[in-house]
């Protein structure tokens, strides 16, 4: 390691104090959502877990964090002009509910595939949605054009210094409530509640291994880390639909490449059987990309006995029926 303060990360990207700068925008505005233990998780692995209840932020998952300190962070003018974004759902209710609160128009590009839920909720916020073919069209390349012809500010679901800040509140706030712990599961998509995360971590809890988890089908992530550089996937089929993502974020890749431990996958049928855990054991429902940090940790077997253990469960936003067919399935 090097001489420079723990918390420091890469210089040039997000440190610690935009994550503080988040927390102080955010109080009193997102839910400082509960963290919840299970006597039987923790004796079914022999250790202690800590699961961050994510999917009951505002919103329904932890996206409302960082898109409401992206748009705070804006100034009078970008206010006034308007956001654009692109996002597979979560990030979209989020930036749509924060747009609201702020008085800021929102317009949202979204895939014709997002569940319906995600796409009723954006639209009942009073976001404009924009609809595009996820496995044909480039939702980056739409944004842009967008943000250029009506003048709008884009705000990316995670490539965006603000937004991994944001995000990396939930980690925050979990440290300071139950004190550091030897290792934190955090599901990855593009990277935006990682990156917050491993800051966070970097402060208080210098000695945690964090622990990135993705979906079997899409392991960008992992492939990136091993190799030293974004590499990128064809969009990943699977049920985690929140991390569809084909490569990690030019903002959030280097503080995840220099203070990550490792990146780790995990199965559809593992985010099943979690999902199953959580709805009958602690009455949570838990979309199953929120269940891909606990499906890490509960399969880690000896790596973590007697081990405090914190999980983020990112959000919570399915389908009833589709809850109900994936959870019924056997
Ligand atoms: C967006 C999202 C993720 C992935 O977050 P990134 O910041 O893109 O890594 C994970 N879980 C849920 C529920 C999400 O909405």
């Amino acid at each position: 390691m090097s001489d420079k303060p723990v918390s420091a990360g890469p210089a040039g990207y997000a440190t610690i104090a935009d994550v503080e700068r988040a927390a102080a925008r955010l109080k009193g505005v997102a839910h400082r959502t509960p963290v919840l233990t299970s006597r039987t998780a923790n004796a079914l692995a022999g250790a202690s877990f800590y699961f961050k209840a994510e999917n009951l932020q505002r919103t329904g998952a932890f996206k409302f964090r960082g898109a409401y300190n992206a748009i705070a962070a804006l100034d009078a003018a970008q206010r006034k002009g308007g956001v654009v974004t692109y996002s597979s759902g979560n990030h979209a209710q989020a930036i749509a509910c924060a747009g609201g609160l702020l008085g800021v128009p929102v317009t949202v590009v979204m895939p014709h595939d997002a569940p319906a839920i995600k796409v009723a909720a954006t639209r009942g916020y009073g976001g404009e949605v924009v609809s595009y073919d996820r496995f044909s069209e480039s939702r980056e390349a739409i944004g842009e054009t967008l943000a250029r012809e009506r003048g709008l500010t884009l705000i990316p679901p995670y490539d965006h210094d603000d937004v991994l800040a944001g995000q990396g509140t939930a980690t925050l706030e979990l440290l300071e409530e139950v004190g550091p712990l030897d290792r934190l599961y955090v599901c990855l998509g593009g990277g935006g509640l990682l990156a917050g995360g491993l800051l966070a971590a970097g402060r208080l809890a210098p000695d945690c291994a964090v622990i990135g988890v993705e979906p079997e089908a899409g392991n960008d992530g992992q492939q990136s880390l091993r190799k030293g550089e974004v590499v990128t996937i064809p969009v990943p089929h699977t049920i985690a639909d929140g991390a569809m993502t084909p490569y990690l974020g030019a903002r959030t890749f280097p503080i995840i490449r220099e203070r990550v431990h490792d990146i780790v996958t995990v199965s559809d049928a593992a985010l099943v059987a979690a999902m199953r855990f959580f709805a009958q054991r602690m009455k949570l429902i838990v979309e199953p990309t929120g269940c891909l940090a606990a499906a890490a940790a509960f399969a880690a077997g000896d790596e973590i006995t007697g081990k405090r253990v914190g999980v983020i469960l990112s959000g919570g936003n399915v389908d009833l029926t589709r809850f109900a067919a994936l959870i019924g399935a056997d």
